[in-house]
């Protein structure tokens, strides 16, 4: 419990933590409001003063730049009136970006905390309360501060530069490969498992509402470069590649990555393997990251491929010259 009760503020979003199925091998659907969320953790309010928003309902593969930004604005509204803390309630399919979008975007000390659900709210074993709850115990405290965007879920915390969605089904869908979690909940208390040393890189302003308007294109055996050279003429500002290994492509690709960077268009290329992102060092043949990098590509280093495509829309959408774009993405 709690001395002085702080004040949390709790936005839904959608996702299936909100959803209900009629018959228990049903469909899910989108069904609760903010308020049916808080409400089915008891007590909750007996520890919290909490401040209750609907912000959109609906199935996170759906959510947009604009539902991003009105979360923001949410957030900063309840910390510019006293909350100590924001949870977002959220569908766990795009979680891991909404989470990275914001962070890229929030400049204050207070957390946010993005939870969700893999079970429905009326399936057995819902586990959308005991999200939620561990989600506002992690809001709430001070280790949080300056941590910027988290996400919580099966007890379990993590930085929003980090965390990706590694099971479509299980319970335990999130980790953050090859760093690991950086908090866990235990006996409903925020425990830091690592202090974090990087200082948060500075925040940068929202980016334009509409269509994000960066290509992600994922290289594998015998692409001809095609998909490259299409995105480039469909008038994409940018192009993220999702490559092999350190962030390899091959030399067709190499050629199209080529002529899209003397279009103007700029490239960043990620690597589509779970842990160890880019090298800028390692191999020097036709296509690898040496190769790539010569050719006016940026490499974007831990940062996935779908994170790498959210910052350089962001920066894009601010005018940031590729200079400035290659040294934000050596931040990591
Ligand atoms: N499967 C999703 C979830 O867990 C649906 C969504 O992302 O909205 O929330």
């Amino acid at each position: 419990m709690l001395n002085v009760m702080p004040t949390v503020a709790v936005g839904a979003m959608g996702g299936t933590i909100a959803m209900e199925h009629s018959t228990p091998t049903g469909a899910s659907t989108p069904a609760l409001q903010a308020h049916d969320l808080v409400d089915a953790v008891p007590g909750l309010g007996d520890i919290v003063k909490l401040r209750v928003e609907n912000i959109c309902n609906k199935p996170s593969p759906s959510i947009d730049v604009a539902d991003v930004v009105q979360a923001l604005n949410f957030a900063r509204r309840a910390v510019a009136t006293g909350a100590v803390g924001v949870v977002l309630t959220h569908g766990t399919d795009t979680l891991e970006e909404t989470a990275y979008l914001l962070d890229l975007l929030w400049d204050e000390a207070a957390p946010i905390v993005m939870t969700g659900a893999m079970r429905s709210a009326t399936a057995a074993g819902a586990e959308g309360p005991a999200n939620l709850l561990a989600a506002v115990m992690t809001a709430v405290s001070p280790r949080a501060g300056g941590l910027g965007v988290l996400t919580c879920l099966n007890d379990t915390v993590h930085l929003a530069s980090r965390v990706q969605k590694t099971s479509s089904m299980a319970v335990e869908a999130f980790d953050s490969p090859g760093f690991g979690p950086v908090g866990r909940l235990v006996e409903s208390e925020f425990r830091l498992l690592w202090g974090v040393v990087s200082p948060r890189p500075e925040a940068l302003p929202a980016p334009r509402v509409g269509p994000v308007n960066v290509a992600l294109l994922e290289c594998g055996l015998g692409d001809d470069g095609r998909l490259v050279r299409a995105a480039r003429d469909a008038g994409f500002e940018g192009i993220v590649i999702s490559g092999l290994g350190v962030g390899h492509v091959s030399v067709a690709v190499a050629d199209a990555i080529s002529d899209a960077i003397e279009a103007g268009v700029i490239v960043v290329v990620g690597s589509r393997t779970a842990r160890g992102g880019t090298a800028m060092n390692l191999y020097g043949y036709p296509g690898s990251e040496v190769d790539l990098l010569r050719r006016g590509a940026v490499m974007a280093g831990d940062l996935s491929p779908r994170k790498a495509r959210l910052l350089l829309h962001t920066m894009l959408s601010a005018g940031h010259s590729p200079e400035a774009i290659r040294a934000r993405f050596a931040l990591g």
